[in-house]
């Protein structure tokens, strides 16, 4: 929805001008009129009712001592009925009305109150005061009102994904568990006819054996991948805690530790912080980092693979890096290749493609951002901020 805008209120506004002093009130339409407004007279209390009704005015110019009816019982009719409430009252009394008085007349509704005589330029002066009041209070509610509107839509926009990421996550958890029967019935029965037939098969047909069982075993790892980045949601929010880094360093070289050793990777690790994370998830950015740094190595010198971090200047979150000194990544790369299933190396080096798109889905929920630096033939760094752990959170 968007607001209405309502032109501010000057010389187009209407006024019902109400007296029962015919003289006085005649003076005072010609000031008015003469300053812009359209104004309609009324000389009791029930043709104000009437005037109001057929002209719907802005704002009604009121004495308070009508004849039959008092000018404060039109004013509380006038605030009392819900078509009329934006009306203005601008009350006018004699001279002689007393300080109470003047607290009934707002008591019973009347936006301001003027005292006889009054002078022609303070009347103009506070009927346009009181307009652009009301014009102000009319943008203030629109915007309120669109707020309102933005609000509600952006809820719904919330539920609807939340919604479809319970959908996605749900789609992707019985997928892969009825993916996983099929492959384990063929699993199971190409090992048992590898075992009893083993010794009658040709080289040739070794080989080809040994290509479903590679595409089975890439196949339960593809659907592991699939299950780990749709299980990587909004939901896990509230995992959040206080953390050290280095557990998930850790926790990752322990998940690594044969491919660390059979690589004699050497890694550097610097002291790292405190911060507000999932540890599970953050461990398996670094396990995807650290496993691509060794599977991506040059062949040319031993595998060095240093993990730094430094406090970012607002002192809120903090920048980590993980540099390898590995075959490193063309510039035209850097954003595709966290990208699912994107790859550029082929089967030559196993992987299905998930893993940077999983860290960069781990690390947009932890509200950082992951990117990389890389000299083709010298190697990469790949960077990603973390919100630091707060005092009140450690
Ligand atoms: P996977 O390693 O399973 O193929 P990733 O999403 O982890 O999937 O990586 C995507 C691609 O980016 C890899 O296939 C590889 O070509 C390239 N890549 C990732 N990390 C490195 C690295 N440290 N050095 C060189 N190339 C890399």
């Amino acid at each position: 929805m968007t607001a209405a805008y309502h032109a501010p209120m000057t010389g187009t506004s209407v006024i019902v001008n109400v007296d029962d002093n015919e003289t006085a009130r005649s003076k005072r339409t010609r000031i008015l009129r003469e300053a812009g407004f359209v104004v309609y007279d009324a000389g009791s209390g029930e043709d104000t009712l009437a005037k109001v009704a057929a002209h719907q005015p802005d704002l009604v110019l009121l004495d308070v001592h009508l004849p039959a009816i008092r000018g404060i019982e039109v004013c509380r009719w006038l605030k009392s009925s819900p078509a009329n409430a934006p009306v203005l009252v601008l009350q006018i009394s004699p001279p002689a009305t007393s300080a109470p008085e003047a607290i009934t007349a707002f008591n019973s509704g009347a936006d301001s109150y003027l005292v006889e005589p009054v002078d022609p330029a303070v009347l103009i002066a506070t009927v346009r005061g009181l307009l652009r009041l009301r014009a102000a209070e009319r943008e203030l509610a629109d915007a309120n009102a669109a707020l309102r509107e933005v609000n509600l839509q952006f809820e719904r926009l919330n539920k609807e994904l939340q919604r479809s990421n319970d959908d996605l996550q749900q789609f992707a958890f019985v997928a892969s568990h009825d993916l996983r029967e099929p492959l384990r019935t063929v699993r199971t029965f190409v090992q048992v006819i590898q075992t009893t037939l083993q010794d009658r098969f040709t080289d040739e047909e070794r080989k080809c054996f040994s290509y479903v069982i590679n595409a089975a075993d890439r196949m339960d790892r593809l659907i592991d991948d699939v299950l780990s980045y749709s299980q990587v949601g909004h939901n896990h929010r509230d995992k959040h805690a206080a953390m050290d880094l280095g557990y998930a360093v850790y926790s990752a070289t322990e998940s690594l530790k044969e491919s660390i050793l059979e690589s004699k990777a050497e890694l550097v690790i610097s002291p790292l912080p405190r911060i507000k994370g999932d540890a599970s998830q953050l461990g398996n950015v670094f396990q995807n980092l650290i496993s691509n740094a060794i599977n991506y190595r040059s062949k040319d010198r031993p595998v060095k693979i240093e993990i730094h971090a430094v406090e970012v200047a607002d002192g809120g979150s903090w920048m980590v890096s993980v540099r390898d000194n590995g075959i490193g990544i063309e510039e035209r790369y850097h954003e595709q290749i966290f990208k699912p299933f994107k790859r550029l190396h082929g089967q030559s080096i196993p992987g299905t493609g998930i893993g940077l798109a999983l860290c960069r889905r781990v690390i947009e929920m932890h509200e950082g951002r992951i990117w990389l630096e890389s000299t083709p033939g010298a190697g990469s760094e790949f960077f990603f901020t973390l919100p630091a752990a707060r005092i009140e959170s450690a």
